[in-house]
């Protein structure tokens, strides 16, 4: 039989045209495999749907090795829950004997549930009796630490050899890199310095050696066309036409509040990015003179945005705003943005995976030390805190940038000594920091060449250096309260034991006890990561080198794939405006009202609510009538507005309903009883709730996190929506009263979604 026929006769594929049916083959592969070999391992994203062709396979849990839940054979479908979920398996499976399998990318399914209603029926139907019995985060989060890819930083997530450039334009450089997504190494990198001087050079570094160019470059169009004919030139890029590139990553500074993401380059998106210069005007310019340039050399190739402050967007309110008139954060956006924000959360990924813990389970403070420094606190996987701030001035003494100073200097200087704002600019960002203190050097090389001849500049800049990250770190233990790693990361992060050292010595009462000779010893290579703490450490010290250019591949090649997947259908879904509740546990609520069978009643903002009230007890006051929401937890869970945390006294994170590790407690009050739980308070994240159909018909997954227009008259964009795909669930995007105040969302306003951003653990 042949595979069409094969199809034709398996369900729900019998219900495709010859055209649906010749679209379907043209995008699948069959793939052989031996007996016992693996086909699919505990940990691998799953991405296909797999048809078996002929042979068969059989399915494994991941408790017991031989457990076998079922045997597979031609015409059987596995991998279907990938379409819903992009995670990893949580089965093993192995070929009985010789097989061929079909495998059926996603893509294409999604395409064509799009567009043929007969299909999609029974694939919702299949896939919504499956998410009934959906397995808990625990087996999910234990599937991922088994694969050796987790985060995809090695490209496994994709089969084919993509061509992506990197690319970094500034003032008067260039730095670029090229990766092949089928090799995990950089095929080469280039720096293209003193641009628009006679005596500009183009360093290249390659697998066949380094080597250096001198020329006269103009500007950056002259810049971009030069690398472009060494990449045709060089035999290390493998690339003959420069169209083979078929995907630009471009590190832009500054993102503003409107990008916690990288996102593809549209002409809507510049405009956005053209709206943040003001905030980075010595940057963002120069970034968008490359993008549009390189937009006009590869004019096929998709081009993405990696913004250094996207990953800072996740910090607290309490941690980005300044103590200054609210109007000038309103009007003219001063906050605190966060810089090397590709770096910090590159450092964090394979700190995860080198300690095989969920990235979602730790806490971390990633030290950055390179001629920029900045900190960056780090709690289930998002930056909570970071030194640096509206501009990369703040913070930590740097090569030749102060830090923080107090700000009555400025005026000092301008009034007492006459200085213009730019005079005071460049003291404070070119002649201070490690080069100011010294009056040396801002090179830490030469600075402790000098220091150990005695020389008192040297000595003091080394030690107001380590001081005040010395200083940040403890500060960062009290805003995370505890932490699993300490990360020291790029040029004097990665190669200065004597700054390591120096910063950790007196940290040892927080538990950081460093391994003096491990760190002395310690040179890791790209990829690689060294331990440096000592074996009863508490915190283990690592040192990872950066690698911010592969981080930035990396995230165009997901930001490709995001802006590829979904948001076929669009439509509104309604808002729902949801009062401070509980969700009880059966036995609690016993204990609050002596009986578990009670009476539900509506409650604007929940689905089903109890009749019954509570009253909430906290350290600083009560709030009572507080709604239970109608359906039993296994854990109680308290999800509280800002108002009413305040009113309660208590600090409850945001988090996703259910993930209530480390959040406090309070006493909730029944009319027949109380319970005091120790954990459970938390203010929810904005999230969708949305139906298997729903999530098939939009080209969703379970645990996307998307960014929504509202459709009032404010139009606005809300970003960092965690989308929830249920079996049977209305859909309802969920927001709680203080932040529909603030955003002027009222009851049975609607919203869209405008794009996927990216995925929750990936
Ligand atoms: P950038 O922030 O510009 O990317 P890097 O991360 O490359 O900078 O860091 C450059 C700095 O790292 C240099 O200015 C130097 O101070 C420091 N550095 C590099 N190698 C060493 C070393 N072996 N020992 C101490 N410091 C070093």
């Amino acid at each position: 039989m042949g595979i069409n026929e094969l199809l034709k006769s398996v369900h729900p594929f019998s219900v495709l045209n010859a055209k649906e049916l010749e679209k379907l083959l043209s995008e699948s592969r069959v793939v052989e495999f031996r007996e016992g070999e693996s086909v699919m391992r505990i940990g691998d994203i799953q991405r296909h749907l797999y048809l078996i062709y002929d042979g068969s396979v059989r399915v494994m849990s991941d408790g017991d090795e031989n457990a076998s839940i079922k045997t597979l054979k031609r015409g059987d479908i596995f991998g279907e829950m990938s379409l819903l979920t992009g995670e990893p398996s949580i089965y093993k499976i192995i070929a009985l004997n010789e097989c061929r399998i079909i495998r059926i990318s996603e893509k294409i399914l999604s395409f064509i549930i799009g567009e043929n209603e007969k299909f999609l029926n029974p694939v919702n139907d299949v896939l919504s009796s499956l998410f009934r019995e959906r397995h808990d985060d625990t087996r999910l989060l234990t599937a991922l630490s088994l694969n050796n890819d987790p985060y995809d930083l090695a490209f496994t997530s994709t089969d084919d050899s993509i061509k992506i450039l990197v690319i970094n334009t500034g003032s008067s450089s260039l730095k670029y890199s090229l990766f092949d997504t089928s090799k995990n190494i950089t095929l080469f990198t280039g720096l293209i310095e003193n641009i628009g001087s006679a005596e500009s050079v183009h360093k290249t570094d390659t697998r066949e050696g380094k080597e250096e160019r001198h020329l006269k470059i103009d500007g950056i169009g002259e810049a971009l066309s030069e690398m472009v004919s060494f990449i045709k030139e060089s035999p290390v890029s493998g690339i003959g036409d420069i169209s083979e590139i078929s995907a630009v990553g471009h590190r832009v500074v500054h993102g503003g509040e409107k990008f916690s993401g990288s996102v593809v380059l549209t002409d809507d998106v510049i405009t956005s990015v053209k709206e943040c210069s003001e905030l980075a005007p010595l940057h963002n310019p120069y970034n968008l003179a490359g993008i549009e340039e390189m937009r006009r050399l590869l004019p096929s190739a998709l081009h993405v945005a990696v913004f250094d402050t996207a990953f800072h967007q996740s910090m607290p309110e309490r941690a980005f705003k300044y103590a200054i008139p609210g109007e000038l954060y309103e009007k003219q956006q001063i906050r605190r943005y966060g810089f090397h924000g590709s770096n910090h959360k590159f450092v964090c990924l394979r700190a995860s995976m080198f300690l095989k813990r969920p990235l979602h389970s730790m806490k971390l403070i990633s030290c950055h030390l390179g001629n920029g420094v900045s900190l960056c606190a780090i709690e289930r996987g998002g930056s909570v805190d970071t030194s640096m701030g509206m501009t990369p001035l703040e913070g930590l003494v740097m090569g030749t940038r102060s830090g923080d100073i107090d700000p009555g200097i400025v005026f000092h200087l301008m009034r007492t000594l006459n200085m213009s704002p730019d005079d005071v600019d460049k003291i404070l960002n070119k002649k201070s920091g490690l080069l100011g203190v010294s009056g040396k050097s801002n090179d830490m090389r030469e600075l402790f060449k000098s220091a150990l001849e005695g020389d008192i500049g040297s000595k003091s800049a080394i030690n107001i250096f380590c001081y005040r990250v010395r200083k940040y770190i403890g500060s960062y233990m009290a805003v995370l309260g505890d932490a699993d790693a300490l990360i020291f990361t790029a040029g004097i992060g990665e190669n200065s034991s004597e700054v390591r050292a120096r910063i950790c010595n007196g940290l040892e009462s927080f538990g950081i006890h460093m391994d003096h000779r491990a760190n002395r010893n310690a040179r890791p290579q790209k990829g690689e990561v060294i331990d440096i703490s000592k074996s009863d450490s508490k915190i283990r010290i690592l040192v990872i080198p950066a690698d911010e250019e592969r981080m930035i591949a990396r995230e165009t090649l997901h930001a490709a794939r995001m802006a590829g997947a979904g948001h076929r259908t669009a439509g509104s879904i309604p808002f729902v405006v949801q009062p401070s509740h509980v969700h009880l546990s059966r036995s609690d609520f016993t204990t609050l009202f002596g009986n578990n069978d009670a009476g539900k009643l509506p409650v604007a903002g929940l689905q089903t609510a109890f009749k019954e009230r509570v009253r909430l007890i906290g350290p600083g006051g009560e709030i009572d009538e507080v709604a239970v929401s109608g359906s039993f937890r296994d854990k109680t869970q308290v999800e509280v507005s800002s108002t009413d945390e305040f009113r309660l006294g208590i600090m409850a994170p945001l988090r996703d309903a259910g993930d209530l590790e480390g959040t406090p407690g309070l006493t909730i009050e029944g009319s027949k009883g109380a319970v005091k739980i120790k954990r459970g308070v938390i203010r929810v994240r904005k999230h969708i709730h949305i139906s298997v159909k729903e999530a098939l018909m939009r080209g969703l997954k379970d645990r996307d996190i998307v960014t929504v227009r509202t459709e009032n008259d404010k139009n606005s964009i809300l970003g960092d929506i965690l989308v929830k795909v249920w079996s049977d669930s209305v859909s309802a995007i969920h927001i709680d009263k203080d932040e529909a105040l603030a955003l002027n969302i009222k009851r049975g306003d609607t919203g869209d979604i405008e794009s996927i951003r990216s995925r929750l653990y990936m």
